[in-house]
């Protein structure tokens, strides 16, 4: 796992494209056991007024409906540590990977994917800690908003 990996290219190019809408620069994607990009997405809260879709459940809702054996095997990039929303879907598809840009920014349910049997990989991005400090500096109260704190 690496951040050559063309799932993780993916979810980082998402996260830039999230930025330059205007919205929260978290982009995931959805690889198959064998590298194929099953869907790939960025958060739309803002975008969208969306309450559910953050990078991880974008990139699940582009893959579209599967079977339970499309996600034998698959790996959930993002380029941030899952919320306890996007840790549960990851869990409920029975994903076998997650690995995430970084978690110095935010720390969301890593014990519980692991206590799942999920394998948790984090690259420590310093691009993707970048892109979360910058949108943080400029719009404290929408990053609150969206990991469900603040007023
Ligand atoms: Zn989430």
């Amino acid at each position: 796992m690496s951040v050559n990996d063309a799932g993780f290219k993916a979810a980082l190019e998402e996260a830039k494209i999230g930025a330059s809408e205007g919205g929260i620069p978290i982009g995931a994607c959805l690889v198959d056991k064998d590298g194929k990009i099953l869907g790939r997405g960025h958060n739309m809260r803002i975008q969208k007024s969306s309450a559910i879709l953050h990078g991880e459940t974008s990139a699940l809702e582009n893959a579209g409906r599967l079977p339970a054996s499309a996600y034998k095997g698959s790996t959930m990039y993002t380029t941030l540590s899952p919320c306890d929303m996007c840790t549960g879907a990851c869990i409920l598809y029975k994903v076998s990977r997650l690995v995430m840009g970084e978690n110095k920014t935010f720390v969301g349910g890593e014990e519980h994917l692991r206590r799942n049997g999920i394998e948790v990989v984090n690259l420590e991005s310093k691009e993707c800690e970048e892109l979360m400090a910058k949108f943080i500096r400029e719009h404290p109260e929408d990053w609150d908003e969206d990991v469900g704190v603040g007023k």
